[in-house]
């Protein structure tokens, strides 16, 4: 176990303000991994006030010099990625090989991707649209960046927040969840080791409804991105609409998964096993609910169940491990409970649905799991479980397919599987929904948006539709006649 100091700000890690004592915990084996004190108000003040001083230096560097540092700290993540991936897998109890093939290297293609994505930062207009001016387009950064990132996928979710926000000549103020800050705060101090100066990031590690509210609120943070839950992201979005900020909400996701009786079934039902538990299901656009055509339910519920039976549920840090443990006891609680109510409604668990025998004493694990005969309106198809348990319906027509598909209040992410192109195109353009994947389900990758529909929130992270959310776009008009008696002065007067 080892003393951190949970605070960067200014170039530097800091202890917090607070006085209270954090523990970081391994939920794989419920072991304190490091300990330090929270953040309070002043700390968020400190970190605001960096991030302000780096502000018109870094604004006004040029694409090729924010460009070149971000190469630069793409090497230096590249070097230390092996400590990040250990680092990722402990603190998420999340199995090391998800860290090793996707949390990191995802990282590492978004900064490289921001790296050359920043010199190509443009208006799309330059002409005389009046016909007596030339009106142009700048794209400015918006200023101080507050945002608040959830355990989940960590380090993936703070990049995607910071990336674009510095890449586009921004500064920011970070703080990830209170449960795992660790790759978010060695990240930073990569950037630094890259050259990126001091104040460009910071992160404060504190509880969200003081740490976070107080950087919402903040008078010197121009706008709020926040990845989370939609409870908290409407809170937010209320708080900041106190001082006008910009906000962008990465919320919720309820992901559907319809099959079509013209599916090819082991593709479908491997998809869903993969898509249902990666991350232990902790993925806000993970398959929960699959919802298949009459003619290939049975066989599509028996091979699901065949496959959940080959997932190894174990300790994080085994290659071997197929997945881990969930983030915390008290979020295991939360999914068993819903399970469980969802029994004494009337489902049925086919797998899973209980804490795993031989997984570590102390650990959150539980087995994945799968479930039918559910209503469509009971909690465990409305709301987030976020833990690994998918849910099978059975639908009978393309348009019910549809319908149930769009029956929850999220609109984050779904899959569409078929051979029949017709039927693929026409769910792709009914399903409400940030991402519709046609026969697969869960690849992301950064040239491509993400971001929700409905109570998903809105606003895109990843790709170049990122910089939508992170500059402003200013309109320049430059009168080209040069003569003092313009023609629209006669509305006013008509003096000669
Ligand atoms: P959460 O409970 O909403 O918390 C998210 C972040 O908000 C944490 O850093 C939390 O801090 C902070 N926070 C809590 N109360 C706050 C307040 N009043 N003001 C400001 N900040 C506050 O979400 P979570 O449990 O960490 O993560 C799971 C949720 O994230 C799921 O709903 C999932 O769908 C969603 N998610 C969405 C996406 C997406 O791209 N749409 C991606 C990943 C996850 P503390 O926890 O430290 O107190
Ligand atoms: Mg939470």
């Amino acid at each position: 176990m080892s003393q951190e100091k949970l605070q960067f700000i200014a170039g530097e890690r800091r202890e917090g303000s607070s006085g209270k004592e954090l523990s970081i915990i391994d939920p794989s084996t419920g072991e304190t991994i490091a300990t330090g004190v929270g953040a309070d108000v002043s700390d968020v003040d400190a970190a605001v006030a960096a991030a302000k001083a780096a502000l018109p230096g870094w604004a006004s560097a040029t694409p090729a010099e924010r460009s070149d540092l971000l190469l630069r700290w793409a090497d230096v993540l590249r070097a230390r990625s092996a400590e990040l991936t250990a680092l990722e897998s402990r603190n998420g109890g999340k199995a090391i090989k998800l860290a090793d093939g996707f949390d990191i290297p995802g990282v590492i293609d978004n900064v490289t991707f921001f790296a050359t994505t920043a010199r190509n930062l443009e208006g799309k207009a330059s002409g005389e649209y009046s016909g007596d001016h030339t009106s142009s387009i700048r794209r400015e950064p918006v200023g101080v960046i507050g945002s608040i990132s959830p355990w989940n996928y960590p380090l993936q979710m703070a990049a995607w927040k910071i990336l674009p926000a510095v890449a586009a000549g921004n500064t920011i103020v970070l703080k990830p969840a209170e449960l795992t800050p660790l790759t978010s705060l060695l990240f930073a101090e990569t950037a630094k080791e890259a050259g990126i100066p001091d104040g460009v990031i910071n992160i404060v590690t504190g509880r969200g409804s003081v740490v976070g509210q107080a950087l919402v609120e903040h008078p010197d943070v121009s706008m709020v991105s926040f990845t989370g839950s939609t409870t908290v992201g409407k809170q937010v979005a209320a708080t900041a609409a106190g001082s006008v900020k910009r906000v962008h909400l990465e919320l919720g996701g309820k992901a559907p998964f319809v099959v079509f009786e013209d599916a090819d079934l082991e593709a479908a039902a491997r998809g869903a096993v993969a898509g249902s538990l990666i991350n232990a299901g902790q993925d806000c656009t993970a398959a929960t609910r699959a919802y298949v055509q009459r003619p290939l339910y049975e066989n599509f519920v028996r091979r699901v169940a065949e496959l959940m039976d080959e997932v190894k549920v174990g300790p994080a840090d085994d290659m071997d491990t197929d997945m881990g443990s969930l983030i915390s006891i008290k979020q295991r609680e939360h999914v068993a409970g819903m399970v469980d109510r969802a029994v004494e409604a009337g489902a049925k668990v086919v797998r899973g649905g209980r804490i795993p025998d031989h997984t570590p004493q102390g650990g959150a694990y539980y087995e994945p799991t799968l479930i039918t005969d559910a209503a469509q309106d009971s909690e465990i198809v409305q709301e987030e479980v976020f833990g690994p348990v998918l849910v099978v319906l059975p639908f009978d027509t393309d348009d019910e397919a549809i319908t149930l598909a769009n029956d929850t209040p999220y609109g984050l992410a779904a899959s569409a599987w078929s051979s029949n192109v017709f039927r693929t195109q026409r769910a792709t353009r009914e399903i409400q929904a940030g991402c519709v994947w046609v026969n697969d389900h869960i690849p992301i990758i950064s040239e491509m948006p993400h971001g929700g529909y409905k109570a998903s929130g809105f606003g895109k992270d990843m790709s170049t539709y990122s910089f939508d959310e992170y500059t402003n776009v200013k309109h320049v008009m430059s009168d080209i006649t040069g003569e003092a008696h313009k023609g629209w002065h006669d509305l006013i007067f008509t003096g000669h």
